[in-house]
């Protein structure tokens, strides 16, 4: 039983898994790039993202959440009144919703893609300076569940004999014109959305990150063969 009040189940089974491995297909590949404000942005310019989702439920988490701090039993080390425990469920359930709401989008986003594509580039991040302030708003990132997502990903590719490939977290993705190859160092400033380079390609800044990411993991693909 959950705080919640709800009860759980969870049935483990075993299946024989059929699959047809695929070929490498690059035209039916797709770059993802890391995004602090959303989920990722794909080479093609398309954003998942996951926020709007909450909003609603976290408005409402709020709301109960003051109601409870008004109850008696809220402060610390006071007898905690039915009352009080009542409206902690009700608190408690508004927490489980938005963890389902959270894991049926990133369910839905990962089984889309893993539909969609033969071969799946991301970008290895390290999640523990993801979640730290210095990138970008500390709450955001925690709520995205990116790590999550790529678990997902990865999984689900793998169940259909697919292919999910990680360019290394070195890799400059968001400082490389993908037009012409030149190094823009002034890139790793995240206030600069749009690449410009001198050759003339001027790219939304994820969607450039994602087109390098797309080719970087295709080669690191071709290589393995
Ligand atoms: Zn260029």
């Amino acid at each position: 039983m959950e705080s919640d009040g709800k009860y759980y189940i969870s049935v483990l089974f075993e299946y024989d898994n059929h699959t047809t491995t695929y070929v490498a297909d690059k035209n039916n590949a797709i770059g993802l790039d890391y995004a602090s404000d959303g989920l990722y942005t794909d080479h093609n310019g398309n954003k998942g993202s996951n926020h709007k989702y909450y909003r609603e439920s976290y408005k409402k988490l709020a709301k109960e959440q003051r109601k409870l701090s008004r109850k008696v039993g809220s402060s610390k080390g006071s007898t905690k009144s039915n009352n009080y425990l009542k409206q902690l469920r009700k608190v408690n359930k508004i927490h489980r919703h938005i963890a389902n709401q959270r894991l049926d989008n990133l369910h839905k986003l990962s089984t889309e893609i893993a539909n969609q594509y033969n071969v799946v580039c991301v970008e290895s991040l390290n999640m523990r300076s993801m979640s730290n302030k210095g990138f970008g708003n500390g709450k955001a990132t925690m709520d995205n569940g990116y790590g999550m997502f790529l678990n997902m990903l990865e999984y689900k590719l793998s169940d259909r004999g697919k292919y999910f490939v990680k360019v290394d977290k070195w890799y400059p993705s968001s400082q490389i014109c993908h037009n012409c190859g030149k190094i823009h160092h002034e890139m790793k400033d995240l206030k600069i959305r749009t690449m410009s380079c001198d050759c003339g390609y001027h790219m939304d800044r994820d969607q450039n990150a994602a087109l390098n990411i797309l080719e970087e993991g295709l080669r690191i693909l071709i290589d393995a063969a």
